[in-house]
């Protein structure tokens, strides 16, 4: 599996030769400086790769054509140091197939008041330079960002952060591969969707495996195997009552761990779908065995909801280090007191732990749904925080994603009828416009559950992957949400 600190960007600095050798060599010396006091300070999750000062259109070209071939670079990230005509970059930004970051920022912070003369005004001259890049790119209509700010600053440097993040997924979500254990769920259309489209759009592949190619692969799995799985699963989980019954029923979800990451592995694939409906040669419905490997990273959704897989894979890569967790999740039922309304989300089983509070314990219970054994399932209360619910959905002629924010709420009451996991969640602005909005959005129920990222991050991502974000946050009134699906509507055809 991939990780966010595999991939790295390459800093373009842009010139011209007409500044003369001296000039052009403080441009580089400035650029190699602050790559290397990026890279230095930890605080981006990618490293920045430094690259010769661009003086000329054929050396544009090459270098942004490098960048597009060169697998672990996710994007190119642009500073004009200095003024760079920017004809000269039309050929090269013609080529590029990745994500674009054009930072705004100077080498010094304050002005020289006592010593500033001309030749400093001449080499320190962003301001300038960076208009004039701005304008081919806005003429050329790249897809792109600016980041504005003084370089060493923590919001600069954070929110350069939230777009590399954004650019990893989005790059990497060019080779992502969905593994679909059976089709969707029988007559659920939200959970349906055109896979063409999504693999032109994003990248992703979403094959089909009938669930007795995984059977296959579970009647392999070793009893040695399962021991060492057993033993990760101690020391993560707390085992409730340890009777023989109970520990066979994990034993069974352990086993359709290993079987189910090697399936993965030998195809590359980091996401995938299950269904209740096809588990034909399966013993239980695999609960348990999808909640660790959506705590490794893996994207998961049940019902055969590829677009929700997909999705959780993507903001998981998007958050890796960060702290908070991600999570499938679904809208299950409310509490709808005066003042006290919230969401209570959950699943049959599929909650990653990465959103637990303390430490999950593993359960053996009854499930009505899927006619097969007790299945082994982790439960927990969820942490509290903020964070962010999002949908990905087709509409039949494109793409969109509803994302809201919500607070998770502490349970003030436990649940001790109800073994699984639990996340309570209070939407913004607030539970009636932020439900009413999800709704005629067309969110579906199923989502993508984060408190590692904002959403900042996940509109940078949706501007690279050129996908409509329909936001609701404190701002969103019902009014200028339906108004901005109408004014969507027409942009977005
Ligand atoms: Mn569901």
């Amino acid at each position: 599996m991939k990780h966010i600190g595999d991939y790295n960007f390459w800093f373009l600095t842009g010139s011209q030769d007409l500044y003369g050798q001296e000039t052009l060599n403080e441009v580089s010396k400035h650029s190699k400086i602050m790559v290397n006091e990026l890279n230095d300070s930890n605080d981006l999750p990618c490293k920045l790769i430094y690259k010769d000062t661009l003086l000329t259109a054929s050396s544009i070209e090459k270098t942004i054509k490098e960048a597009n071939l060169d697998e672990t670079c996710v994007g190119i990230i642009c500073w004009m140091h200095t003024f760079s005509p920017a004809k000269m970059w039309i050929n090269g930004l013609n080529a590029l197939s990745k994500p674009m970051l054009q930072i705004n920022t100077q080498f010094n912070k304050s002005l020289p008041y006592n010593t500033i003369d001309m030749d400093f005004m001449n080499l320190n001259q962003s301001a300038h330079g960076d208009r004039e890049f701005g304008y081919i790119t806005a003429r050329m209509d790249i897809n792109r960002n600016v980041i504005v700010g003084y370089w060493k600053s923590k919001t600069f440097k954070n929110r350069m952060s939230k777009w590399m993040r954004a650019a990893a997924a989005t790059t990497s979500g060019k080779n992502l591969t969905v593994v679909r254990f059976g089709d969707n769920m029988r007559d659920v259309a939200v959970t349906c969707g055109d896979k063409v489209e999504a693999y032109i759009k994003l990248g992703w592949n979403i094959p089909y495996y009938g669930i007795g190619d995984l059977v296959e692969e579970i009647n392999k799995v070793k009893d040695s195997e399962i021991d060492l799985k057993m033993e990760e699963y101690q020391a993560e989980y707390t085992i409730v009552e340890p009777t023989k019954y109970n520990l066979e029923h994990i034993r069974e979800q352990a086993k359709i761990e290993i079987a189910l990451e090697k399936f993965l592995i030998e195809r590359n694939a980091e996401a995938f779908t299950t269904n209740f409906q096809d588990l034909h040669g399966l013993k239980q419905l695999p609960g348990l065995a999808c909640q660790h490997l959506m705590a490794k990273g893996y994207g998961f959704a049940a019902e055969g909801d590829w677009k929700t897989a997909a999705m959780v894979r993507t903001i998981k890569l998007m958050g890796e280090n960060l702290e908070g967790g991600c999570s499938f999740l679904e809208d299950y039922t409310y509490n709808l007191e005066e003042n006290n309304m919230f969401n209570l989300s959950s699943h049959m089983l599929e909650i990653c732990p990465s959103i637990a509070k303390g430490k999950p314990t593993i359960e053996v219970h009854p499930l009505s749904i899927g006619d097969k054994e007790d299945p082994a399932r982790l439960v927990f209360d969820s942490k509290e925080g903020n964070g962010f619910t999002v949908s990905i959905i087709d509409l039949g002629n494109r793409m969109r994603i509803v994302a809201n924010k919500v607070d998770v709420i502490n349970s003030e009451k436990s649940f001790k009828q109800l073994p699984v996991a639990r996340v309570l969640l209070a939407p913004k602005p607030n539970f009636i416009t932020a439900s009413e909005c999800w709704i005629l959005s067309g969110g579906g129920h199923h989502n993508t559950f984060t408190t590692q990222i904002d959403l900042e991050t996940l509109e940078f991502y949706s501007e690279m992957v050129k996908i409509e974000l329909l936001k609701i946050d404190e701002e969103t009134t019902l009014s200028s949400f339906r108004n901005q699906d109408r004014w969507n509507r027409a942009y977005y055809g």
